[in-house]
């Protein structure tokens, strides 16, 4: 006799395990379907989806950041969702043009400050930190992190690429140190006094002000009165050879959905992509913000661009 066999959804993620684990729990607790998933970094889990082609045993990716996303569906690994309750629930902005790819949480790439070496009055936008008066005192992370490829496709957007060069140069002549390889170490910078401003993630800030809320660093909201600050997402989609796409797209449209928001946005200090539901917290403690509003599709289709010209402008 046949043994019954549970309803299952395969997932690759990039997202840390301890971020999303608890999330699958509670769907296979609320829909009974077990959720199987493999953690790797983006561009291993991407390699493999491409190798396995038609055998592979993923429904769904999860990555963050909206360049990494739509690398994976110009390397064809995704498939268009046609889920009415996604195109409701996240906005246009935050997700692919043909629906490959939905945002999940929504993070912001904000300006960081040591509070007592800067006065908020001071600050304004990315581009003014690329005024000779921050010579010395501003820190990055490398340029080769997707993070800030988005934020400058971003910028080019914007501004064009000239003007844009323009900026990236005055942000290298104002550096204080080397590039750093986290946003972590970036906000350490600021913190030990090497340097007076960054640009990273607000969840970086946040898991720093939650273990010791006199954190020296503080946040500011950049270019609240001209393109609204840059956000990003992490986000999900149905790959293209998904043996059990109506589970995948399932799982997608539960956790886009209010009783998953909250949870999976407060889980890595981040802002629900929903914005029906509300962000709980330390996060929203930070206040209302103006986001910038171009589609992040725009950050991937500007990516090589945006590599190329940092390069030139000798943004490591
Ligand atoms: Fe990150």
């Amino acid at each position: 006799m046949a043994e019954a066999v549970q309803a299952r959804v395969v997932v690759y993620t990039s997202r840390q395990p301890h971020l999303i684990e608890p999330l699958f729990q509670r769907y296979t607790a609320a829909t009974g379907v077990q959720v199987d998933f493999t953690s790797d970094n983006e561009a291993s889990l991407i390699e493999r989806l491409a190798a396995e082609g038609a055998r592979t045993s993923a429904d769904v990716f999860i990555t963050v950041d909206a360049g990494n996303l739509w690398h994976a569906a110009e390397r064809g690994l995704l498939q268009p969702l046609d889920s009415e309750p996604l195109r409701e629930a996240i906005p246009y902005a935050l997700r692919d043009e043909n629906d490959q790819w939905f945002g999940l949480s929504l993070r912001a790439r904000v300006i960081v400050f040591h509070r007592d070496r800067v006065d908020p009055s001071e600050l304004s936008t990315y581009e003014d930190l690329a005024d000779p008066r921050w010579r010395g005192r501003l820190c990055l992370r490398s340029s080769r992190k997707v993070y800030n490829q988005s934020l400058v496709g971003m910028m080019i957007e914007h501004h064009g690429e000239a003007r844009s060069e323009e900026i990236v140069r005055g942000w290298v002549a104002n550096l204080a140190t080397n590039p750093y390889s986290s946003d972590t170490q970036t906000i350490e910078a600021v913190a030990a006094g090497q340097c007076d401003v960054a640009i990273v993630n607000s969840y970086y800030l946040g898991r720093l002000l939650a273990d010791n809320p006199d954190y020296p660093v503080e946040l500011f909201w950049a270019n609240q009165d001209s393109t609204g600050v840059h956000v990003n997402v992490s986000g999900a989609g149905v790959t293209r050879h998904a043996p059990r796409p109506a589970q995948g797209r399932a799982l997608i449209e539960w956790l886009a959905s209010d009783q998953a928001q909250a949870e999976f946005a407060e889980r890595n200090l981040e802002f629900p992509a929903n914005p029906a539901v509300p962000a709980r917290g330390l996060v929203r403690d930070w206040g209302e913000f103006v986001a910038d509003d171009t589609p992040l599709v725009v950050a991937g289709q500007r990516q090589a661009q945006a590599v190329r010209l940092m390069d030139r402008a000798g943004y490591r």
